[in-house]
């Protein structure tokens, strides 16, 4: 069963937290052990885990993600956003997650996020849920 899921960010550069919206189709596809895997069809945006404690973590994140990859470097592509595309690429555009007993399993600290490079959209996030 694959599952599409509606993801609208606000800003231009932007870790949105989707571990309910990704639990909540575990839940919904009725699997309680296996496997999940989160899926980015895009090519400026991407997926990823980190802290979900203190915001400062995906505040810091988005701040050198910008240094590492500045917006403006002459860069060649007309469309004018060649950032986006190499941070999505840096940060992939899947992740692969266990489910046990119905729940993703997660460390204490780790949240799932949608990571916007080139907003504000609309998004589509792909979700296959696997028993086994
Ligand atoms: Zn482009």
């Amino acid at each position: 069963m694959l599952i599409k899921l509606d993801v609208t960010t606000g800003k231009h550069t932007e870790m949105k937290d989707i571990t309910r919206l990704i639990q909540k189709a575990v839940t919904d596809s009725g699997v309680t052990d296996g496997v999940c895997i989160v899926f980015v069809p895009h090519t400026t945006a991407a997926v990823t885990i980190n802290e979900n404690a203190d915001p400062d973590v995906v505040r810091d994140f988005t701040m050198e993600i910008n240094k590492i990859v500045p917006w403006e470097d002459g860069y060649h592509h007309m469309e004018g956003n060649s950032a986006a595309h190499l941070k999505s690429s840096l940060i992939g555009f899947s992740e692969q997650l266990l489910i046990a007993n119905g729940r993703l399993v997660l460390g204490t600290w780790q949240g799932i996020y949608f990571c916007e490079f080139d907003g504000p959209r609309r998004r589509k996030v792909y979700v296959k849920v696997m028993e086994g």
